[in-house]
């Protein structure tokens, strides 16, 4: 929830962000992620990076804001080639997206001649160009076993790698990719935490493993949403990022959220400034190279054939 001596700082920013959306014929995509006054502020779409690919390819919007980082504005891009793309904090990056290169990719293949490769939509749009398909936390034991091989190669995090090997017959071949932020829950806090309070413990597969071996439930955070829903428990521990608790906070009142929780800089990057900024100035925007676009594209299009609308990362 939002204070209300926040909100009065807020609420200046988001009437001029609502007047310059209809100015620009723009729409706002925000994920999980996001802060509670973006999220539930200005946002006209939100959730995962799948429902956030779904929404932009459907939008007739001629300018799209994406409130995330920059692989999600990438993704906006390759379905919406002909729109305005903005990213209102041109640095708002990833440390998993950066952790493997298409060089890498390639190699890889070498190693692993004619095995399909898969790759977490946390990537650039160079690494997808590389990939046969792509996939979010939602669907990636999906995405895995509809490619019939014996074995896929999976980049770029190792984590997520090991918790698809554990839910499938294929070989998974990973990477050594992670995500900074997920990275840093450690197992013997969690098992002490939840000791204490009793709470209901989710995990995201980005965490490493043990600390998913710790959780009483791991998966996406839409996977998360709909485990909440469903089990309603007296109190949660999501372990991801913190602005996940406070923007799910919002619809369960019932739940108490409890910390600890981690914060993803880069997701942070994004504020109420530098949306009216960006709509303003019709700047950063963002754009694929020509030569990665149609590759990466199709890696893209490839996981929304194969999984269906109400699959949600
Ligand atoms: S939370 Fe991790 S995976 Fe998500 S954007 Fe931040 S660094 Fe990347």
């Amino acid at each position: 929830m939002i204070p209300e001596p926040e909100w009065l700082l807020f609420e200046p920013l988001i009437a001029d962000i609502a007047r310059l959306k209809a100015e620009r014929n723009a729409i706002i995509l925000a994920h999980n992620y996001q802060t509670p006054e973006i999220f539930h502020g200005v946002a006209d779409f939100r959730g995962d990076s799948l429902s956030l690919a779904r929404e932009a390819a459907g939008s007739d919007a001629e300018v799209l804001v994406m409130c995330g980082v920059r692989f999600m504005a990438e993704t906006a891009k390759l379905l919406n080639p002909d729109r305005i793309v903005l990213l209102p904090d041109a640095r708002a990056g990833c440390s998993l997206a950066e952790a493997i290169g298409p060089q890498d990719v390639r190699e890889l293949r070498r190693r692993h001649p004619g095995v399909p490769v898969v790759c977490y939509v946390n990537t650039s749009a160079a690494v997808k160009a590389e990939c046969d398909v792509c996939c979010t936390s939602a669907n990636a034991v999906t995405i895995v076993e509809s490619l019939g091989s014996r074995s896929v190669i999976f980049v770029p995090d190792q984590y997520l790698a090991r918790f698809v090997a554990s839910r499938t017959k294929v070989e998974v071949i990973s990477w050594s990719g992670h995500c900074e932020v997920h990275q840093r829950f450690k197992a013997a806090d969690i098992v002490e935490y939840r000791a204490r309070t009793g709470a209901y413990v989710l995990a995201h597969p980005e965490c490493p493993e043990d600390v998913q071996l710790a959780a009483d439930y791991v998966g996406s955070t839409s996977g998360m949403i709909a485990e909440l829903a469903a089990r309603r428990p007296g109190s949660a521990l999501l372990l991801t990022e913190c602005s996940m608790s406070d923007n799910v906070a919002a619809v369960h009142p019932e739940i108490t959220f409890l910390r600890p929780c981690n914060l993803c800089e880069h997701m942070k990057r994004i504020t109420l400034a530098n949306i009216r900024e960006c709509l303003q100035r019709l700047d950063p925007q963002v754009e694929v190279p020509e030569e990665q676009a149609p590759r990466a594209r199709r890696a893209v299009l490839r996981m929304l054939e194969l999984t269906a609308p109400a699959a949600g990362a």
